[in-house]
């Protein structure tokens, strides 16, 4: 049986963060993991350059029960302190829009960057042990895993979400929180786009592959990003970051115009002449073509004729191309969501630190906490700041 002050579960960004914060504090830190190599998700993010912060982040920027929970971490570890950490490294990033700082080689970068700090600090990053159970002991927790036992004073729970099982997501986080007698909020995959129902599949058969600028609003809730139409539904920047405001039974409304009012584009139309075919090559000054031919053969009549059009027809149809409507019959779910939304009930933490406030000793940390980040670096940055609480209080 192996000792230590700490044991980690989750050799993800939280986990490592966590680690090599308490390891350079003086703290024994093992961190086991039943993956084949350390960093979690971290080699798939990003498109594999890793969005590892966000230069604005703000607790609005998260989708919580408590919108106030993660205020507290948030500033006590910035997006500066992570963009000192990464330039102390000799790691080259650059800007996106909206902020978003990606490394300009690899992912594979932050992992080395985190690992080699655990290791310089001392932590112990112990990857293919396979977890079988966690127990409270008189004087700390016990964690058996099919390479042995190990126990510590103090236990984090740092194992992610349930997106993307086959990177080898697992839900042993809420059960620990479970058995451990801590509530969880709703679970549901998120940032993932959205699945057409039905009829909308047949209506918009013919559009897969179409991309372009597009608002799309949900729950009151805006964003403008890329829009891709799918066989199956919406993804794409602007359909991911809605998903994660979506709940079941809401509509969602997109503008596929965004860069027109509604008068500029009927007074474009008013100016128009020609045919149905004519005002579809027209159309293509400013969306995709193939969408102008879906949407007009979908919402003009086949006689059409711009000169004789009435106004309020014309109207209706500015309102399809500015604001369409549909029912989701979901979210694409688990297997391509970014992050799952929901977890370990923040009431049942403290904000300080992430130590269970039922169970003295016990930590969450990362994805795993009711903390859910928008799509733009947001996750990550959750992740290192959550990870530097715990860490500092271990
Ligand atoms: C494709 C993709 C791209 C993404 N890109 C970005 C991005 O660019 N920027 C951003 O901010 N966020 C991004 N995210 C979200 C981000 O990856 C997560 O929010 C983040 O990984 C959470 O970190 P974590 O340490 O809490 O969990 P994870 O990184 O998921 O780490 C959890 C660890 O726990 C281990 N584990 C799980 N179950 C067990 C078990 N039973 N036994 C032992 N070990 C276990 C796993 O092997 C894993 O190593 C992306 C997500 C995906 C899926």
């Amino acid at each position: 049986m192996k000792a230590f002050d700490a044991v980690i579960l989750g050799s993800g960004g939280a986990g490592l963060m966590c680690a090599l914060t308490a390891a350079k504090r003086g703290k024994t830190v093992a961190v086991l993991d039943h993956a084949a190599k350390p960093g979690g998700k971290l080699i798939i993010s990003g498109g594999g350059r890793c969005n590892f912060t966000n230069r604005e982040v703000s607790a609005e920027n998260f989708v919580s029960e408590n919108e106030h929970f993660a205020k507290s971490a948030l500033s006590r570890y910035t997006p500066q302190d992570f963009i000192e950490l990464v330039e102390s490294h000799g790691i080259a990033y650059h800007e996106r829009k909206h902020g978003q700082l990606f490394c300009d080689a690899s992912a594979q970068q932050i992992i080395d960057l985190l690992v080699g700090d655990c290791v310089k600090a001392g932590a112990q990053i112990l990857q293919k042990h396979k977890i079988r159970k966690a127990e409270k002991t008189n004087d700390g927790y016990l964690v058996t895993t099919d390479q042995g036992g190990f126990t510590a004073t103090k236990l984090v729970v740092a194992t992610g979400g349930l997106s993307f099982p086959k990177f080898g997501a697992t839900s042993i986080g809420y059960d620990i929180a479970k058995q451990f007698g801590l509530k969880l909020t709703e679970l549901a995959p998120a940032l993932d786009g959205f699945v057409f129902g039905a009829e909308d599949k047949k209506r918009l058969d013919g559009f897969s592959g179409i991309a372009l600028d597009a608002k799309m609003t949900t729950n009151g809730i805006s964003f403008r990003e890329n829009l891709l139409f799918t066989h199956a539904g919406f993804s794409g920047p602007v359909a991911l970051q809605a998903s994660l405001h979506w709940r079941p039974g809401d509509e969602v409304r997109i503008n596929f115009v965004p860069a027109m009012t509604r008068d500029e584009l009927m007074e474009w139309f008013s100016s128009r002449k020609g045919n149905k075919l004519e005002i579809k090559n027209q159309m293509a000054s400013f969306v995709p073509k193939r969408l102008a031919e879906r949407f007009c053969d979908l919402y003009l009549p086949e006689n059409f004729d711009m000169g004789n059009f009435p106004k309020a027809r014309l109207a209706a149809f500015c309102e399809q191309l500015q604001d369409w409507r549909f029912l989701p019959a979901g979210t694409v779910g688990y297997g391509k969501a970014e992050v799952t939304r929901g977890g370990v009930d923040t009431n049942e933490l403290s904000s300080k630190t992430m130590e269970a406030k039922k169970a003295p000793g016990l930590y969450f940390i990362g994805e795993v906490v009711d903390v859910t980040g928008w799509l733009g670096g947001f996750n990550y940055q959750w992740a290192w700041a959550s990870g530097k609480a715990a860490g500092e209080a271990l």
